[in-house]
């Protein structure tokens, strides 16, 4: 078993060692007097849990910038016409592209919604992240691709069982207006029986709960409910634009909501993420970037400080998301609802943590660490990343990341000249 000590890192303002051994985080103490096959001097380096990313599209990290300044209706067409041409190589090195960005940024697990999950699966393996990783289900209200859908569910499901154990599988019900109501069933269903999770995209903007009321009678989440979708474990992308009884809903069901702050506003859809109810509803509450075609980095730090200052903004409340908070939005509340023990730097826990130098000007004063790490700093703060009890990057640097972007690149471009 891999032994890896930490020696002299500031956790929670105090100094301490961590020992991890194999991929669990074994002892934090104020001296650990062990030899371990590697050691590392942690002075000047606060400790934090990785970043938990509740939302995005990994391989559209070859997209990154193909459609500015346009409505989502238009963002999405335009996706979708290069996304034709989608084969696996390009889902394979576009995963790779954003979990080095996930790496280089703090992040160490991953939800996903995208296409061709296995090769995402064989990238996340690589890479050393966790992932969850979803089977997308979009038919367009068509028969023959509902069916066809259903079959390569399983079938991935099947071969899910393969995948190294930081990945697990999940289904994802694209969104209402993109998925019949019978292949959204039959999806929950399936997640029901096998015990996995379901990811959707839900109220994301003001003009699908108008539609949604106009055909159904009902907000998006009260007609998810109604067929009996939200009765299991549901990770709700956006949930922006939410009424009163929709939160109760989310309550009373367990579904956790994960607010894209940075694509919300890029691509107009709004900003009153009702953060404040949601909490006193006791709902479950966590953080994504969204996909790099919207958002347009993966740069979870840089999504928290979006958050908070939007939040205080928009309710005029400073005290509505304190830094703390912020903190367990970012981590613990994401491992809780993708059920993985990751998210937080305690004995026992899985040895997934980042080390941030704070020896720059952004941390001078270091008076208090949270502030300077999401306020003062940008991600460059980030020297090492352990995931699995095995260091990903250090001192700044992915082993191979000069190989990986040339090839990410010349990837990017055949696709877009694909189209
Ligand atoms: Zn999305």
């Amino acid at each position: 078993m891999g032994t890896i000590l930490l020696k002299h890192a500031i956790l929670k303002g105090k100094q301490k060692d961590i020992l991890i051994k194999g991929n669990r985080i074994a002892v934090i103490a104020d001296s650990i007097p062990v030899r371990a096959a590697r050691e590392i001097d942690c002075t000047g380096k606060s400790v934090t849990p990785g970043f938990i990313n509740m939302h995005t599209h990994s391989a559209m990290s070859l997209l990154r910038g193909i459609s500015e300044d346009v409505p989502l209706t238009e963002w999405l067409n335009n996706i979708w016409s290069i996304e034709k041409h989608l084969q696996k190589e390009y889902v394979y090195w576009g995963a790779k592209l954003a979990i080095l960005e996930m790496i280089k940024t703090g992040t160490t697990c991953f939800l996903d919604m995208y296409w061709m999950s296995p090769q995402v699966a064989q990238a996340v393996e690589e890479m050393g992240i966790r992932g969850v990783l979803t089977y997308v289900f979009l038919d367009n209200y068509d028969t023959e691709k509902s069916e066809k859908q259903k079959s390569e569910c399983i079938r991935i499901h099947g071969y899910s069982k393969e995948w190294h154990k930081r990945c697990k599988f999940g289904v994802s019900i694209h969104a209402d207006y993109t998925v019949s109501p019978h292949t959204m069933v039959w999806a929950s269903g399936f997640a029901k029986e096998n015990g996995l999770i379901i990811n959707t995209h839900i109220s994301e903007t003001e003009k699908e709960v108008l539609s949604d009321k106009e055909k159904y009678g009902k907000t998006p989440v009260a007609f998810y409910d109604s067929l009996g979708i939200l009765d299991s474990n549901v990770i709700a992308a956006h949930a922006l634009w939410l009424e009163d009884e929709d939160i109760e809903i989310f309550a009373k069901r367990g579904v956790t909501a994960v607010h894209n702050v940075n694509s919300n506003l890029k691509l107009g859809s709004g900003y009153r993420f009702r953060y404040g109810d949601l909490k006193a509803a006791g709902v479950n509450v966590c953080l994504g970037t969204d996909g790099a075609a919207s958002s347009n980095n993966l740069d979870m730090r840089e999504s928290m400080k979006t958050m908070s200052l939007l939040q205080k903004g928009w309710t005029g409340d400073t005290t509505i998301l304190p830094l703390n908070e912020l903190m367990d939005v970012a981590t613990i509340n994401g491992a809780r609802a993708l059920g993985i023990d990751t998210g937080r730097i305690e004995e026992g826990a899985l040895a997934d943590l980042v080390l941030v130098e704070t020896r720059s000007e952004a941390f001078i004063p270091n008076i208090n660490f949270e502030s300077n790490f999401i306020y003062s700093a940008n991600s460059s703060c980030i020297d090492t990343v352990i995931c699995d009890g095995n260091i990903l990057m250090e001192g700044g640097k992915v082993a191979g990341e000069e190989q990986l972007l040339e090839k990410a690149d010349e990837m990017a471009w055949k696709l877009i000249n694909a189209t």
